[in-house]
C-alpha cells in the first residue's frame, strides 16, 4: 500500500470532556503475538454474549474438529459459539462466570492434533441477508469487552451512515488491539470494505489515541488504500487521555453527535466496532474460520513475561499465565481486562471468554486499595466525569435514600469507568455508589 499524504488524519469535531490521565503501562506494544501450544483441556462457556445463552450441541464422547460449532442459538439474541481445539468432549458442566452469571460449558480434551473440520470454508455473500447471517455464523461479539452480538449491531433497524472503528485501546496495559493493526492490517481492511458494502454505512472513521504512532500509519496506510475510491475511509488521533475509547465519547469525538442517555449509537446514525471485531470479521470473511481464539495482552507486577499471546477460547486462566512465565510474585489481584474496567476473578481456574482482551495479576502492593476517609468537596470527581455527572452528589442521595434526586443525578448515563474513583483524594469508593444508585433506581 503506497503511503498517501492526502489520506492523513482528520481533526476531532469536539473536545471531549473530563477524563484523566493514566500511566499507561503499554510494556506490549512492541511485543509480536505468540500462539499458545494447545491446551490440555478446554471449558467453553455457552454464555460468551450479551442475550440468550447457546445450546451446548455436542454431547460426552463426541469427537470435534477446530471450527466445529459446540453451542447453538436458542431465540433470540444469540450467536453461536465454536471449538478452537480437536479432541473429545468429556463433559457439560455448569460455570461460573467473572460477572457473577452462571451458564453451561462444553469441556474437551485436546488431542493435539488440531485436525480443522470440513465444515470450515469461506462463507458464499451476495446480499446484505447473507452478510448479516456470515457475522452471525462467525459467532462475532464486540471483542472490546462488552460481547455486545456483531450482527445486531450491523443490522440496528435505524438508518446509520457511520461506521465508527474504536481503536482507542485507552486501558492502561492492554495492547492487542495495537498488534491486530500492527498485525492484520489487511483482515482490517476486508472487514471494513465488507461492511460499507453490504450496510448503509457511507463513511468509516477510525479512532486511536495519539500514543499509538505506529497503528496511526498503519490505518492511514489502510485509508489510502485504492479500494477507497470516494475517501469515505478516515483516521481521526485523539488526544491519549482515558475513558477515550468509551462508545459515547468516540462517537463525539468523531462525528459531534451526542448519544442520547440511555441511547444507543444507532439512534445517531453510527455503528460503532472495535478494530480486532473488524479484523476478526475480514479473516471470517477470507477463511471461513469463527471466532475460536483470541489474542490476550498478558501483563501486571505478578506475571513474568509480560506479552500477547493468541489462546484458544476456553483454555484456562492458570495455562496462560504459565506461559507467560508463570507468576513472579504472589498475585494480589487478578483481572480480566484492564485496570480501569476489567473484572477481578477469584481465581485463574476461570476460562478464557471471547470478549476477552487482557489478563493481569498485580502483586499484593499494587493491589492495595487505601482505606477511604470523609469527602474533603474538592469537587475532582466531578471535574474528572466524562458524562458530566457529580459522583459526590450521587453519593450523598444514596446515603439518603432519596431515589427521586438519584433520578435527576442521571446516575443511568454512568458508564463506570472510574475516573471520578481514580482523582479522588478522599479514596472514596465512588464506582461502587454509582452501581447501587443504578440498583436502587431499578428497585
Ligand atoms: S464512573 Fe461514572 S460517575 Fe464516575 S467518572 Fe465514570 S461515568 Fe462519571
Ligand atoms: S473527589 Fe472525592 S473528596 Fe473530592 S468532592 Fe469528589 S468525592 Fe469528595
Amino acid at each position: 500500500m503506497a503511503h498517501n499524504p492526502k489520506k492523513e488524519l482528520i481533526r476531532q469535531k469536539r473536545r471531549v470532556r473530563g477524563g484523566v490521565r493514566v500511566p499507561h503501562y503499554k510494556n506490549t506494544a512492541d511485543c509480536a503475538t505468540v500462539e499458545l501450544p494447545v491446551p490440555g483441556q478446554v471449558t467453553i462457556a455457552m454464555q460468551q454474549h450479551i442475550g440468550r445463552p447457546c445450546i451446548p450441541c455436542v454431547k460426552k464422547g463426541d469427537r470435534v474438529l477446530v471450527g466445529d460449532r459446540v453451542g447453538d442459538c436458542t431465540d433470540g439474541m444469540c450467536v453461536p459459539v465454536h471449538t478452537g481445539v480437536s479432541g473429545q468432549v468429556t463433559g457439560i458442566t455448569e460455570l461460573l462466570l467473572p460477572n457473577g452469571q452462571s451458564c453451561q460449558a462444553v469441556q474437551i480434551e485436546a488431542d493435539g492434533q488440531q485436525t480443522v473440520s470440513d465444515a470450515v470454508c469461506p462463507p458464499v455473500v451476495e446480499n446484505r441477508e447473507m452478510f448479516l447471517q456470515a457475522v452471525k455464523d462467525a459467532g462475532l461479539v464486540g471483542l472490546g469487552g462488552a460481547g455486545f452480538p456483531a450482527y445486531i449491531k450491523l443490522n440496528p433497524g435505524k438508518p446509520v451512515d457511520t461506521l465508527v472503528v474504536n481503536a482507542a485501546e485507552c486501558e492502561p496495559y492492554i495492547t492487542c488491539d495495537n498488534r491486530e493493526i500492527l498485525e492484520n492490517a489487511q483482515d482490517i481492511m476486508r472487514g471494513v470494505y465488507a461492511i460499507r458494502r453490504y450496510t448503509d454505512v457511507q463513511q468509516v472513521i477510525f479512532v486511536v489515541e495519539s500514543n499509538k504512532p505506529a497503528a496511526i500509519r498503519t490505518l492511514c496506510d489502510i485509508a489510502a488504500d485504492s479500494a477507497d475510491t470516494d475517501n469515505s475511509v478516515r483516521v481521526m488521533r485523539v488526544a491519549s487521555r482515558y475513558p477515550r475509547g468509551a462508545e459515547k465519547l468516540t462517537i463525539y469525538a468523531a462525528t459531534g453527535r451526542k448519544v442520547p442517555p440511555g441511547g444507543l449509537p444507532a439512534d445517531v446514525g453510527c455503528i460503532v466496532m472495535n478494530v480486532t471485531s473488524v479484523g476478526t470479521l475480514g479473516r471470517y470473511l477470507q477463511t471461513g474460520m469463527p471466532l475460536v481464539a483470541k489474542r490476550l495482552t498478558v501483563d501486571g507486577s505478578a506475571v513474568q513475561c509480560p506479552m500477547n499471546v493468541r489462546v484458544p477460547i476456553g483454555t484456562a486462566i492458570k495455562d496462560v499465565i504459565a506461559f507467560a512465565g508463570g507468576y513472579a510474585q504472589e498475585p494480589g489481584k487478578l483481572l480480566m481486562g484492564g485496570p480501569m474496567m476489567g473484572i477481578a476473578l477469584p481465581d485463574d481456574t476461570l476460562p478464557v471468554l471471547k470478549q476477552n482482551n487482557a489478563i493481569l495479576a498485580l502483586n499484593k502492593q499494587d493491589a492495595e486499595s487505601p482505606a477511604f476517609s470523609a469527602c474533603i468537596r474538592c469537587g475532582r470527581c466531578i471535574k474528572a466525569c466524562p458524562m458530566g455527572l457529580q459522583p459526590v452528589t450521587v453519593e450523598t442521595d444514596l446515603r439518603a435514600e432519596n431515589i427521586g434526586r438519584l433520578q435527576k443525578d442521571g446516575v443511568q448515563s454512568c458508564m463506570e469507568c472510574g475516573c471520578c474513583a481514580y482523582v479522588c483524594p478522599a479514596r472514596r469508593p465512588l464506582v461502587q455508589s454509582m452501581r447501587l444508585a443504578k440498583q436502587a433506581l431499578r428497585r
